[in-house]
């Protein structure tokens, strides 16, 4: 067991080193191993009283099931030139143009990227929150027309626990992850955060008023539990 600093440390399987970050969470009541299926960070939770020592005890303890976390995880699918994917609900693909000076742009089902290689997956995925933001702002200001609610910001983040969220104000919060689901399901996502605007709960009402703008919510629903792994696998990193 070896403690580098107090952001990392690492504990081994079979020989084997696991790098973890060490995060301290004055609200946390015990330690707690966190694996996280986007970023494949294993984070440590230290409460306040805890010593570092011990946390990296515990985490050394459990290093069996953190590699068999680790496994679950689909292999990581990085944005590659000949890369097939559903952008906005359309099939398309990735192509790589180094030579071209026009930065990403989209024509008849092709992601086309210019400039170096290595720059080719995060150009993609800023490409994607991009244009989702785009979308999603378009979609939401028209879903919530329809329910006289109104929708003062779409924010495009890389959540994890969950697609997308809405605050009292009228600000929303998606995963840029939604631009890789059918349509029908970002649209599902977006008109259940705008439905938030009238419910802010998730009572019999509510659902009444998701059926009326997404008929296909449950279908949408099921989408995303069944493929949530595949579309946390996809990354801009190596
Ligand atoms: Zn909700």
């Amino acid at each position: 067991m070896n403690v580098a600093d107090k952001q990392e440390a690492t504990v081994y399987f079979e020989g084997r080193p696991i790098d973890l970050t060490v995060e301290r969470n004055n609200r946390a009541r015990r330690v707690r191993l966190k694996v996280g299926r986007a970023s494949r960070r294993v984070v440590l939770v230290l409460p306040r009283l805890v010593s570092l020592k011990r946390g990296v005890e515990f985490a050394q303890s459990k290093a069996g099931w953190i590699v068999g976390q680790l496994a679950a995880l689909p292999e990581k699918r990085i944005f590659q030139d000949g890369m097939s994917l559903s952008f906005l609900g359309r099939e398309s693909v990735v192509h790589h143009s180094p030579a071209a000076k026009r930065g990403v742009w989209y024509d008849q089902n092709v992601i086309w990227v210019s400039g170096k290689e290595e720059h080719l997956a995060r150009r993609v995925r800023d490409f994607l929150k991009k244009e989702f933001a785009a979308y999603a702002l378009h979609k939401a200001r028209e879903t919530a027309n329809k329910i006289k609610a109104r929708v003062q910001k779409v924010t495009i983040r890389d959540t994890t626990s969950r697609w997308g969220s809405c605050s009292r104000t009228g600000h929303l919060s998606l995963s840029w992850r939604l631009a890789l689901a059918p349509l029908f399901v970002a649209d599902y996502v977006i008109a259940h955060e705008v439905a938030h605007l009238i419910q802010m709960n998730h009572s019999v009402a509510f659902w009444r008023l998701v059926a009326d703008l997404s008929p296909d919510y449950k279908k949408a629903e099921q989408w995303l539990k069944k493929n949530a792994a595949y579309l946390y696998s996809f990354s801009a990193e190596i």
